[in-house]
């Protein structure tokens, strides 16, 4: 039987900083990956880890954010971690020759201590392609470059790392997990195993036990079956977070085998108080069934919250009238910018959205319509119904103010020149929160709350994020989190 000091099970961010941890306190790792490829969403993602300058403040703002779900000790773990995180992150980047930096960025929602914060980047890393080296990859070069520079790090260690190697139970002896099962048979942890094994992005039936509001299409992955949670379920773990989830509504392929859902263009953030950015327009209006709108299509941070108002269940329609929602730009807002932004971490897809939003009109994802009343026949809602949202929302813009909804004004442009453009939305998650409850030193705890002996959790399995959660702070669970689990799981 193979064997080591630590397990270490998924090569995201998480899986990946823990190995190295891990291997840098002295104990032998081995890493466990289920697909061919590593990156999970680590590999997608815009890579920004939040940091602080300010621990103490930023432990005030996370209460806030966490509305009381998460106890303080493992907060405190997370903001006194975003103080270091921009030097580690610095550190490992001189490692491999990568450019890493660090800004300024509030927090997303004016709680106290919003303004402490800033995000750490790998800005470049010279000499490397990554479209041309990972082609299965699309999402931020950002996010690819980070998990470049992880990457890079675990093969500098020696660290035994399996790729094509799901992991399928824990073993435990006495109460103690020391082990796992894999589909290339036992690998025995002599200190400890930890979970890094994402979320449940890409299971339906977890989904549906879980959340109210489906379907919810995965935006970036097929792996995150939330194996982690199921295995940590087995051995007694507590479960924190299900319900909450990162995502907003997008686009749906034609295409019924593609896999995903397919994430909008990525507006910035805008603070609530501070208002939107004066030179960012969104194009569109969003639409329920009965051809209304239902809510401020621009949220402060809406590819966070961006799904929660299509989570409205109507008794007297047995239905949920917000799902799907319909995307409706005119030519002028067609012309303005891509309207998706597919991201995946997969090599049996390839999609690209084209610059003029036509290919996929082409492709039956977006539809045209020559006036409002062709527009209604295809979307099978009342045409005056219709019109009459429409003509609202033209008035709405003109007066500049959206009493409503409160759409962000300087956002605000008029849907009025034909042909019209339109689409189905969706609810689609980025990536899940939820999963074994851990402690402020990663170890993963029972329905009592005691500590599982030889079992961690890091990353987005059993994020600490259970209310409202704040851009780049999934990285930052994954960096911080991972070292506390990687150093502790070498000394268990
Ligand atoms: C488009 C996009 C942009 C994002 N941008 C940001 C951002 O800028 N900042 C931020 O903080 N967050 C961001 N997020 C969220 C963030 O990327 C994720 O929460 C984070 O990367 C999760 O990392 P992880 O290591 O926990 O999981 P993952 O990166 O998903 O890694 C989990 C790994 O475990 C493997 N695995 C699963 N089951 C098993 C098993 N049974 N056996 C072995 N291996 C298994 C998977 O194959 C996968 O490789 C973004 C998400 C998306 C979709």
């Amino acid at each position: 039987m193979r064997e080591a000091d630590v397990v270490v099970v998924g090569f995201g961010f998480a899986g990946g900083i823990a190995a190295i941890e891990a291997a840098d306190a002295g104990a032998e790792v081995i890493l466990l990956e289920k697909m061919r490829d590593p990156g999970g969403i680590s590999v997608c993602s815009a890579g920004g880890i939040r940091v602080t300058r300010d621990a103490r403040k930023a432990l005030i703002y996370l209460e806030a954010t966490n509305g009381g779900t998460t106890p303080t000790s493992v907060l405190k773990a997370l903001a006194d971690g975003m103080t270091e995180v921009g030097a580690y992150m610095k550190r490992l980047g001189d490692a491999v020759g990568a450019v890493v930096s660090e800004r300024e960025a509030d927090g997303n929602y004016p709680f106290e201590g919003y303004d402490v914060f800033g995000f750490s980047n790998v800005d470049e890393i010279p000499g490397v392609d990554l479209a041309r080296a990972w082609p299965h990859v699309r999402g931020s070069p950002a996010g690819a470059r980070m998990f470049k520079v992880v990457h890079d790090n675990v093969r500098m260690r020696s660290v035994e790392v399996h790729l094509d190697t799901p992991v399928r139970r824990l073993i435990r002896e006495n109460d103690k997990v020391v082990g796992v099962e894999t589909d290339r048979g036992p690998m025995r942890a002599r200190r400890a195993v930890v979970l890094a094994t994402g979320g449940f992005e890409a299971d339906h039936e977890m989904q549906k036990q879980f959340w109210q509001l489906k379907p919810v299409l995965s935006a970036a992955v097929r792996c995150n079956t939330g194996d982690g949670i199921r295995m940590a379920q087995a051995v007694g773990a507590s479960l924190w977070h299900m319900w909450h989830f990162h995502g907003c509504y997008g686009f749906r392929h034609s295409d019924p085998n593609y896999p995903f859902g397919i994430r909008l263009k990525r507006l910035p953030d805008w603070l609530p108080g501070k208002g939107a950015r004066g030179d960012v327009r969104m194009a569109w209006i969003i639409v329920n069934r009965t051809g209304k709108r239902f809510m401020n299509e621009y949220h402060p941070y809406l590819q966070d919250t961006g799904h929660r108002p299509m989570d409205h269940y109507e008794p007297e329609l047995q239905d949920y009238p917000n799902v799907p929602g319909y995307l409706i730009v005119d030519d002028e807002g067609r012309k303005l910018y891509p309207l998706g932004a597919p991201t995946y971490n997969d090599r049996n897809v390839s999609f690209a959205w084209s610059r003029d939003n036509l290919a996929e009109v082409d492709l039956g994802i977006l539809k045209r319509a020559n006036s409002v009343e062709e527009m209604a026949a295809q979307m099978k809602t009342n045409a005056t119904v219709l019109a009459r949202t429409l003509a609202d929302w033209n008035r709405t813009c003109a007066a500049g103010r959206d009493p409503e909804f409160g759409r962000p004004p300087s956002s605000m442009i008029p849907i009025a020149k034909p042909p019209f453009f339109w689409g189905e939305v969706w609810p689609v998650v980025s990536n899940t929160q939820g999963g074994p409850a851990h402690d402020e030193r990663q170890r993963v705890l029972d329905a009592f709350g005691e500590p599982i002996p030889g079992l961690y959790a890091a990353g987005e399995l059993g994020s600490v994020f259970g209310h409202l959660y704040m851009s780049g702070s999934n990285l930052a669970e994954c960096f911080i989190g991972g070292r506390i689990a990687g150093r502790e799981a070498a000394k268990a």
